[in-house]
Parts: C-alpha cells; sequence; structure tokens
C-alpha cells in the first residue's frame, strides 16, 4: 500500500464512526421517542469524543506527513492530503476543554433561547448569548484569522472565504436588491390563495417525490422521511436521506421544500464512487451546497418552464388547482412579499435577510454591538433593508436558531449559495442551450449531468472559490443573481 492508501485506510474507521453518528441523529430527528432523548445524547457525545480522539491522534498526524511526502505536489493525492490536513489543523485547534464547556452551553442555551421566543423576550436570552458571543470570540482567535476575528469563524463553515470577501460581495448586491424589493412591493397584491387550501398529505408526498426522483434523487441510494425541520443527511455517497415537513393546507413548504432536500442529497449522491468512505466524499462548502439545493428548488422548481410541464400533472393530482392558470401559479409561488421570518423569505428578499446577520454578527464579535443593544440594532437594520420593522422580538432578533447552537459564521454561506447557483446554472446553460426546453418537457439529465461533471463527483476537492474558478474563470459573483431576479421578476410581474 502506497502512504495515501494507508492514511485513508485509517481514515474509513472515523468516517464510519460519523456516519454512526449521523444515522443515530436522523433516527432522533425522524423516530425516536421522547424518552431516548437523554440516552442519545450520551451515545452522541460517545460517538462524537471517539471520532475526536482518534482524528487528532499521532497516528493521524504521522500518516498525513508520510502522505504528504510521498505525493506528487501536482497531483490529485497532494491536493487531497492538503484538504485532510486542513480537517486536522482545525480539529486541534480547540482545546478540549473549551469544546466541553462549549457543547455544556449550547445544550443549556438551547431550552433558553426557545422559552425566550415563545416569550418574545429578548432579556431572557441575553445573559446566556453574551457568554456564547464570549466563546465566539475565542474560538476565533483559536481559529486565527489575518484581518477580521469574524473570518476565524467563516472559515469553519466556507473554506477560503475572509470577511472582506463576503463584505465586498454583499455591498455589491445590496442596493440593488433594496430597489428591487421596492419596486416589486408598490405593485398590486399577488393572489396565492389557491395555494392555501387543504391539501391530503400523501398525495403531496407522492407528487413532490414523483418530482425530485425525475430530477435525478436516486431512491435506491436515499430514503425520504418526515421530520420537523427539513434536512438532508448522508452515511455515504449510496445512502442519502432527506426529510420533509407538511402542513394540510399549504402546498409550498413539502413541494418545495423536498426540491431543496434533494438538491442537496444529489450533489451527495454525486461524489465520485472512489471517494465513498473517504474524508473526501461530499460537499465542498455549505456555499456549494446551498447553491445546489437553491438551484432545483428556486431556478428550476420556481420557473414558469417547469410548471408549463408539471402543472397539468399537479392539477391531476389536485383537481381544487383546476382552475388555476399557468401565469397565475408561477406568479402565486414567486409572490415577493417583505416579510419578517428568514426561512419563509421569498428569492428576492432573501438575501437581505442574510445582509442583517452577517453585520450584527461581525459588530457584536468586535464587541462594537453590546448583547443588550441588538434587538433595536436589529430592527434598525431591517427597517433600512427591507423597509418594515419587526413588531416583537420572536419576529425579530429571537427567529434563529443558529446563535444559541453556538453558530456563528454561518449565514453568509446562504447567501453566497443563491449566488452561486445563478453562476453555474448560467454556465451549464452555455454548455447546453437546449436545457430550458428540456426542463418544459420534464427532462432533467442535460441540467444534472452537467452539474455531476463539474460539480458534484469532484467532492472536495476543490474550495468553493476554486470550483467556480474553473466552472466561471472568475470569482463569486453578485451581478448574475441580481439580473437574474430581476429578469425573471420583472417578466412575473409585467414590468
Ligand atoms: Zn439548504
Amino acid at each position: 500500500m502506497t502512504p495515501y492508501q494507508t492514511l485513508l485506510q485509517h481514515y474509513r474507521t472515523l468516517v464510519d464512526l460519523r456516519a454512526a453518528a449521523s444515522v443515530l441523529r436522523w433516527d432522533q430527528q425522524t423516530q425516536m421517542p421522547p424518552g431516548g432523548a437523554a440516552g442519545r445524547a450520551r451515545q452522541l457525545a460517545t460517538l462524537s469524543r471517539m471520532e475526536h480522539e482518534l482524528h487528532t491522534s499521532e497516528t493521524t498526524a504521522r500518516l498525513l506527513e508520510a502522505a504528504r511526502d510521498a505525493a506528487d505536489p501536482a497531483s490529485d493525492e497532494a491536493r487531497a492530503v492538503a484538504v485532510l490536513q486542513e480537517d486536522y489543523d482545525r480539529a486541534t485547534r480547540f482545546p478540549a476543554a473549551f469544546v466541553a464547556e462549549l457543547t455544556q452551553l449550547v445544550a443549556m442555551s438551547h431550552g433558553i433561547w426557545a422559552k425566550a421566543r415563545a416569550e418574545s423576550d429578548f432579556s431572557q436570552f441575553a445573559p446566556v448569548l453574551a457568554q456564547l458571543v464570549a466563546k465566539m470570540q475565542q474560538a476565533a482567535e483559536y481559529m486565527g484569522y489575518d484581518e477580521h476575528p469574524y473570518d476565524g469563524l467563516l472559515k469553519r463553515y466556507e473554506r477560503g472565504m475572509t470577511t472582506a470577501d463576503v463584505t465586498r460581495i454583499f455591498d455589491g448586491h445590496r442596493a440593488r436588491l433594496v430597489a428591487l424589493v421596492d419596486t416589486l412591493s408598490r405593485q398590486p397584491q399577488v393572489d396565492d390563495s389557491f395555494l392555501h387550501q387543504p391539501f391530503d398529505r400523501d398525495k403531496q408526498r407522492a407528487f413532490a417525490l414523483d418530482i425530485v426522483q425525475k430530477f435525478g434523487f436516486d431512491m435506491s441510494r436515499g430514503v425520504q422521511a418526515v421530520s420537523v425541520h427539513p434536512f438532508c443527511t448522508s452515511f455515504g455517497v449510496n445512502d442519502v436521506r432527506i426529510t420533509t415537513r407538511f402542513y394540510d393546507d399549504f402546498l409550498n413548504p413539502a413541494l418545495f421544500g423536498m426540491m431543496h432536500e434533494a438538491g442537496h442529497a444529489m450533489y451527495e449522491q454525486g461524489s465520485a464512487q472512489e471517494l465513498d468512505g473517504t474524508p473526501l466524499a461530499g460537499g465542498t462548502s455549505l456555499g456549494v451546497h446551498e447553491s445546489q439545493s437553491r438551484l432545483w428548488e428556486n431556478i428550476v422548481g420556481r420557473s414558469a418552464g417547469f410548471w408549463s410541464w408539471a402543472l397539468p400533472q399537479l392539477q391531476q393530482t389536485f383537481p381544487q388547482l383546476a382552475r388555476v392558470s399557468l401565469e397565475a401559479f408561477v406568479k402565486g409561488i414567486n409572490k415577493v412579499q417583505r416579510s419578517f421570518i428568514r426561512v419563509e423569505a421569498d428569492e428576492a428578499t432573501y438575501n437581505l435577510h442574510i445582509m442583517l446577520r452577517f453585520d450584527l454578527e461581525k459588530d457584536i464579535l468586535t464587541g462594537k454591538i453590546r448583547v443588550q443593544d441588538l434587538p433595536k440594532e436589529w430592527n434598525g437594520r431591517f427597517e433600512e433593508y427591507l423597509g418594515i420593522t419587526p413588531p416583537d422580538d420572536a419576529q425579530g432578533v429571537l427567529q434563529d436558531v443558529h446563535w444559541s447552537s453556538g453558530l456563528m459564521g454561518y449565514f453568509p454561506t446562504y447567501a453566497l449559495g443563491n449566488l452561486l447557483s445563478v453562476q453555474y446554472y448560467n454556465a451549464a446553460l452555455a454548455a447546453h442551450p437546449s436545457i430550458p426546453d428540456d426542463i418544459a418537457q420534464g427532462k432533467f439529465d442535460t441540467l444534472l449531468d452537467w452539474l455531476r461533471v463539474n460539480i458534484h463527483q469532484h467532492g472536495r476537492k476543490y474550495t468553493a472559490a476554486e470550483l467556480t474558478q474553473r466552472i466561471t474563470g472568475g470569482d463569486i459573483d453578485s451581478t448574475p443573481y441580481m439580473d437574474y431576479l430581476e429578469r425573471k421578476f420583472k417578466s412575473i410581474y409585467g414590468l
């Protein structure tokens, strides 16, 4: 065996421990009775401790060094070893005591945040949030950074991306986005009442599953189940799971939610088979991952072409929609509305919600904003970006789970995913101009094959920036996204 093969064999145990933990988490969200909670927390802690010990062991360090010394610097092997070295460096940066304290703090925070949100009272959450912020400041120091402490947090989720990059990208499209949302919100109200009526759950599931399988979600290597918060998880290239949340009287969450999660899942299923069982399989960054989910959910799933093919089938499944025209349907599913909750935001307003969180996280990390001033700062920016003011903390600063989970530096990846989705789709279109016609005939393999070859098969081999450079010849850029949004919504709204 070569040193590289020995290294991968060593990692197999690590990958298996991670997969076992993922199975336990999947079960926790989809099947586990409430009584299982304490036992499950212990089992997950055990697996995570074993994984961490193995990952940060002397053996890993020695095998990494041997593989690095043996690899031709220009080879794929050297690139893979560098990715694993980066993982290793990251895992060894945090002292065990810090990890334990943070884990405990997060476990305690979740309940406090949930109660504060339920009672819409930020003051209950503020003291523990202040402790979490202190931990995040420490985490940034452990991770290390050149310019801004936020860099230290950001790179945990988006390799190779800096705070300055995100600032430049967000500044580059904020004004145009605010102006677009302003124009659209002055148009006559869109009627989407037909989406809010009783829809049988089994039929919702059957229809959405049929669509995502036609997209290319492979159910011989995948499963769909129900959970409160939809997610995608992977136990390997050949076993990728998605979940869905159903409403009895609203069609969108299950239908578009399933397209979204299937977009993530097809990325996971698309890693080259030789990467299976190695830490090099799967998505290269959260931003690129989100580009895949957004591409299928929005660019394909909310397009007029797609529904020219799919609407007759949906109407057959739900005869109550028989009298809704294609034009009215497409307008309804693309309704732009200024609203308070990020997860319910439409394509046009979404990135503004993210910019607000990015601004606040940056300033809270440096101490420029104090924790107790967050509601005021939140509401002020909300008014500035979205033109409305949250009526209470539950619909404002308390809405997201991320901070209570110790996740700071994560939000920008959602917005980057939106931008990348259009850049990648445009590249696919340039290579295969027939894609829109194919989609309008229910044919998705031209698009999926392009994504497989250019993105999926590489797994974690390239960073988001490298991948984008290879595909577009340039950097992550907001202009294609803004062009897409303006073209799409001006057409839908007849402007
Ligand atoms: Zn997603």
